[in-house]
């Protein structure tokens, strides 16, 4: 049978793309889903191009998404949703 794959944060599993650069101790269950080969490990704000590090960013009551030093930065975000979700769709990943 094949396994069901699920989408974890690059970050959870100690990759270096916080926006702080920091690396942080891989969570226990998204470590045990990617040894067992069912994890798609996505950094969407990276695939949207943002760097590393980078500012932190908050989502606006308008929906845009705005860093602290006030950059506009929603068309990265949505680049890097639009990655995850095609990846997600060709590997038929539904659970994140
Ligand atoms: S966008 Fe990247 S840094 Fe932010 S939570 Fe997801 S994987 Fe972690």
């Amino acid at each position: 049978m094949e396994k069901d794959m699920i989408l974890i944060s690059s970050c959870l599993l100690g990759v270096r793309c916080r926006y702080d650069a920091k690396i942080v101790e891989p969570n226990p269950e998204a470590l045990r889903l990617f040894e067992q080969g069912c994890a798609l490990v996505l950094c969407p704000e990276m695939l949207g191009g943002l760097p590393c590090p980078r500012q932190p960013a908050e989502i606006q009551p308008d929906g845009r998404i705005v860093t602290e030093g006030g950059e506009d930065v929603t068309e990265a975000f949505r680049v890097g949703a639009g990655k995850v979700l095609a990846a997600c769709r060709a590997l038929g990943v539904k659970r994140a």
